[in-house]
């Protein structure tokens, strides 16, 4: 298996480009955020819980979020070759939980792809793409910088975590769709 962490602040594109490396490496595709967005579309229990957060562009707690994860990777596991973790981990709790999940699994992640952006870049695609993504966290400049401001304090640390595992890196997240894809390969190619 080929287990990836796809990281980067909000608007890096680690949406778009998991969706076309999921289909170029044959990985299952898992983003927290979309997880969360279809069980409040839903009203889960899940979605009720996980709402206030996520309106505010704060995190959604460790436990409800680590058990979430680990739920959808057991639903794909038997047909999985991997996965493309988007958006989680977010926090060392997470990035420490996933270890031990893939442990249990016996596989384990094989690499951080870090995709780099400029703040003011990331604020706005984001407020572009709020036009038409229908996310409410988008559609508000204030939620957008609490989102990378989160990012900065709770999350880019992980950077770290990942290095000190010779696991991380970090690639150019500005130029076309394209080009950002291949940047991707090359690491996906040498692992
Ligand atoms: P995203 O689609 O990755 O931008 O996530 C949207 C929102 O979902 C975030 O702003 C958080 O509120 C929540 N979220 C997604 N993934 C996580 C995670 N790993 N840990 C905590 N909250 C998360």
């Amino acid at each position: 298996m080929t287990n990836i962490v796809l990281f980067g602040p909000p608007g890096a594109g680690k949406g778009t480009q998991a969706d076309i490396i999921k289909d170029k490496y044959n990985l299952i595709h898992i983003s927290t955020g979309d997880v969360f967005r279809y069980n409040i579309k839903n009203e889960t229990d899940l979605g009720k819980k996980a709402k206030s957060y996520i309106d505010q562009g704060a995190l959604v707690p460790d436990e409800v979020t680590i058990d979430m994860l680990a739920k959808e990777v057991d639903k794909h596991l038997a047909d999985a070759n991997g996965f493309i973790f988007d958006g989680f981990p977010r926090t060392e709790a997470q990035a420490k939980a996933l270890d031990s999940l893939m442990q249990e699994k016996e596989t384990q992640v094989n690499a951080m792809i870090a995709l780099e952006v400029d703040d003011e870049v990331l604020v706005q695609r984001l407020l572009e793409r709020g036009k038409t993504s229908g996310r409410a966290d988008d559609a508000d400049e204030d939620v957008i910088r609490n989102r990378i401001k989160v990012y900065y304090n709770e999350t880019a640390i992980l950077k770290n975590y990942f290095q000190a595992q010779d696991k991380f890196y970090g690639i150019d997240g500005v130029g076309s769709v394209q080009e950002i894809t291949s940047r991707i390969s090359e690491v996906m190619n040498k692992l």
